[in-house]
């Protein structure tokens, strides 16, 4: 556990301390877990020496796309916005893909003058865009194909994206007919086909199904593709006992698929990154008692926080300091925001608490801070990145000011 002296530690600083520093809410990162997340999915497939595309859309602070760039991942864009923003982080353009169902013109414009690694398409409209773009500026285009394998990738439905009534990629026929109708294009050069079948995936199986239809696909093809974009997906434990990704067995999957294929594999992870190297540090701000439970209302809400609200998920909220008293009354803890999906847990017992006390929401690194909103005319927190003794502010609190 996190606990010394009974106190919740981020590295080496208490939460308490960090609280009382910055204020609440706060989004505060550590250092040390993104770097081991990132040196651990460098080792769980080095056999395969992969392109590895930190995907922004989970996590787009700058200084969080410094450390990225420094461990000398990629990025996988899915925005205009997000692209500056990687570019700005230093991290190379030919390190980066770009993704996405509805890139607008002036998007495709600005990748192709940028000269990204490539542009994972997933229309033909898209791709007739980007060859009227390359023909006038006589260049030729690398793209990618995103495939959708109608693959059930067995997540929270709302982070499914492999099947086919989702609305991402192409089906197996449309992709053949595509790959026929621009594989000798002058300025379209087809190098990837891209798979991205869903986010938190906690077994091997929806992958090793996802590499057996892409390899029949392949062979239906005959083409050799330069490039497999696996996308990410990879999940990680929410709670204390729950599934784990298997990461030998995804990794030797994709080895023996590499045996037929002769292809570099790129990675685009969000999640297995910077999911749990994330926390919110809350505060409570009062505790309301009933019949049947206790209300704990804390000073973050679903405007700082969204995917509960958004999609069910859960996430772990941690005393900032323990103590011994247990209360045998169910707990609820939710935000100030005139709405009732703003709440984060129900548990049934928890220890006492008091108002004023502070508590840590776990594992909020990804998909927490980029999903944030005004709502309720809330200014956003700050994130904080704490390195050893050292917490840095990586981005100030919002100003009431700067949101009127
Ligand atoms: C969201 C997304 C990812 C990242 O997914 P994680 O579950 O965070 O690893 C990768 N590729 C594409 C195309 C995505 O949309």
């Amino acid at each position: 556990m996190k606990y010394k002296n009974k106190q919740f530690f981020i590295e080496n600083l208490s939460a308490e301390k960090i609280a009382k520093k910055f204020g609440t809410p706060a989004y505060v990162y550590s250092y040390e877990k993104i770097r081991n997340n990132i040196l651990n999915f460098k080792k769980n497939f080095n056999t395969i020496n992969p392109l590895i595309c930190f995907s922004v859309k989970s996590n787009s602070n700058l200084k969080i796309l410094n450390l990225i760039n420094k461990f000398n991942l990629g990025a996988d864009v899915v925005s205009k916005g997000e692209l500056t923003i990687a570019l700005k982080a230093k991290i190379k353009p030919d390190k980066i893909v770009f993704s996405g169902v509805g890139k607008t013109l002036d998007e495709l414009k600005f990748a192709i003058n940028k000269k990204i690694l490539l542009i994972n398409t997933e229309s033909e409209n898209e791709i007739v865009e980007i060859e009227k773009i390359a023909r006038k500026n006589n260049r030729k285009v690398n793209i990618g194909i995103r495939f959708n394998p109608d693959t059930d990738a067995k997540t929270l439905k709302n982070i499914s994206t492999g099947k086919k009534e989702n609305k991402f990629g192409l089906t197996k026929n449309k992709f053949l007919e595509i790959l026929d109708k621009y594989k000798h294009s002058k300025f379209i050069n087809i190098i990837c086909l891209s798979v991205h079948i869903g986010s938190q995936i906690t077994n091997h199986v929806p992958y090793k199904n996802m590499l057996l239809i892409i390899n029949k696909l392949i062979e239906k093809s005959k083409y050799n593709f330069e490039y497999i974009d696996l996308g990410g997906g990879m999940g990680i434990q929410y709670e204390k006992n729950s599934n784990k990704l298997n990461y030998i067995k995804y990794k030797n999957l994709i080895k023996s698929f590499l045996k037929k294929n002769n292809s570099k594999i790129i990675f685009e992870p969000g999640r297995s990154i910077v999911g749990d190297a994330g926390y919110l540090i809350s505060k409570i701000i009062y505790i309301k008692s009933t019949n049947s439970k206790n209300f704990v209302i804390l000073d973050s809400a679903m405007n700082d926080l969204l995917r509960p609200a958004l999609y069910g998920a859960k996430h772990r909220i941690l005393p900032a300091k323990l103590n011994k008293k247990k209360i045998l009354k169910k707990h609820e803890f939710v935000g100030p925001i005139c709405e009732t999906t703003d709440k984060f847990l129900k548990v049934p017992k928890y220890q006492k608490l008091n108002q004023g006390d502070t508590v840590i929401i776990c594992d909020v690194g990804a998909y927490g801070m980029v999903l944030s909103s005004n709502y309720n005319m809330r200014p956003k927190p700050a994130e904080i990145l704490v390195n050893k003794d050292l917490a840095k502010v990586i981005k100030k609190r919002q100003k009431l000011s700067s949101i009127i």
